[in-house]
């Protein structure tokens, strides 16, 4: 079946424009090799540049149109994310920010077999945004909201996602470990934690355990590939995730899923880097890998197995290209943005028929990438996701 997602986008500020376009050249490249999908580009202006031009950084016309598309593909704003990002997450109750980290084969890293998620609580926590001034702003005051409703259903999220890895990736074993605070903020982290703890008990066969957020910070340096998914309240999943996309190559490789329980917003988990804005050089593949993650989740959302392939498609090209050392500087190359999008572009239409003769749509699992498989099926009716 043919089909047209509505895909609104925000092209940010910084190398956000550098980068988005190198995902829509992407994601247009994929089109051209699946008659079957297509993208519909629905602009949505939001960030520094936007606020400068209108007013506003987040126009109610961009809201309005973000809302009624079927996903937002966003590059990173400068100063703006507050009125921005946060406010599409709480506003669309995009509850769950997923962040993976793994090692690939093209990038040096001092360790090897790291394969990990980050779920981050994306909706709470002192990114409410409620701060207090006194005394003259002498004293400022934050407030960190848990809930025990978001705390559950960013839990259940991580325990499914365990799950899922495992299934796709049968040797490894589920494991979640809930980090957090609780010995300083007992009724705040403590009720994560507990909430955490009471979902624990209805998935016998995930490995359950808790870590102060500290010693998480100093064992994500330690031993990352100890790590399977950690959930985690909001701004210690921020501060994690930053950690864990540096243990595996940089923020330039870093990309990152926004989940609701209908919608979702891809983008990457860096900022706007204005030091390197303009100069050609930005990475592109945070950018692409995001968009990698909006074919996947449309594919497990929609039944659509043309996603699924095309996702395994990006995968591979990008691996290809990296491998032909076809890199942008932060990781070790001296390509610009410009010629790795090209030649991922390129790879994707020469490998597009040996891509899809490696996925089966009959649903069993049969891929040949030298990265180890990112999605199976058992049914078309029952995709499987490992971030
Ligand atoms: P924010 O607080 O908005 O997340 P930040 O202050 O953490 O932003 P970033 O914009 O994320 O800063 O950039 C941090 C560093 O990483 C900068 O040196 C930047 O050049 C580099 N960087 C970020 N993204 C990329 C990329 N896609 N390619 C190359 N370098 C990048």
């Amino acid at each position: 079946m043919s089909r047209a997602y509505r895909v609104s986008f925000i092209e940010g500020d910084g190398i956000g424009p550098e980068i988005f376009a190198s995902a829509r050249s992407v994601l247009e490249t994929i089109s051209e090799c699946h008659p079957n999908l297509n993208f519909d580009f629905i602009p949505t202006p939001a960030g520094d540049a936007t606020l400068a031009k209108s007013g506003e950084a987040l126009p109610r016309d961009s809201f309005i149109k973000i809302s009624e598309s079927d996903l937002c593909l966003k590059a990173p704003v400068g100063e703006t994310a507050r009125e921005t990002i946060i406010k599409i997450r709480q506003d669309l109750d995009l509850f769950a920010n997923i962040r993976p980290a793994r090692n690939y084969d093209f990038i040096e890293s001092k360790f090897s077999n790291v394969d990990l998620v980050i779920v981050r609580e994306n909706t709470e926590d002192l990114y409410v945004g409620r701060e207090f001034e006194e005394e003259d702003g002498r004293r400022a005051t934050a407030l960190k909201v848990t809930t025990e409703k978001a705390s559950k259903r960013i839990a259940k999220m991580a325990f499914d996602t365990a799950l899922s890895r495992a299934k796709t990736a049968p040797q490894k074993s589920p494991a979640v470990v809930c980090v957090q605070k609780s010995n300083v903020l007992p009724m705040t982290d403590g009720l994560f934690m507990k909430s955490c703890g009471s979902i624990a008990e209805g998935y016998p066969s995930v490995k359950y355990s808790t870590m102060y957020v500290d010693t998480a910070a100093m064992n994500l340096v330690r031993n990352p590939e100890s790590f399977d998914v950690i959930v985690t309240s909001n701004v210690y999943g921020d501060i994690l995730s930053d950690e864990a996309s540096q243990i595996v190559g940089g923020l330039g490789v870093a990309g990152s899923a926004n989940i609701g329980n209908e919608f979702a917003l891809f983008e990457p988990v860096h900022g706007c880097a204005p030091d390197i804005a303009g100069k050609g050089i930005a990475n592109p593949l945070s950018m692409i890998f995001a968009a990698k993650m909006m074919l996947e989740w449309l594919g497990m959302k929609r039944n659509d197995l043309n996603c699924i392939s095309a996702a395994k498609l990006v995968d591979q090209a990008v691996s290809a290209v990296g491998g032909d050392r076809i890199l942008t500087p932060d990781i070790g190359g001296n390509s610009s943005t410009l010629v790795v999008t090209k030649a991922i572009c390129k790879n994707i239409k020469e490998s597009k028929d040996g891509g899809e003769e490696n996925y089966d749509y009959r649903g069993k699992n049969r891929m040949s990438a030298k990265n180890e498989a990112t999605v199976t099926t058992t049914n078309k009716q029952d995709v499987l996701l490992k971030w």
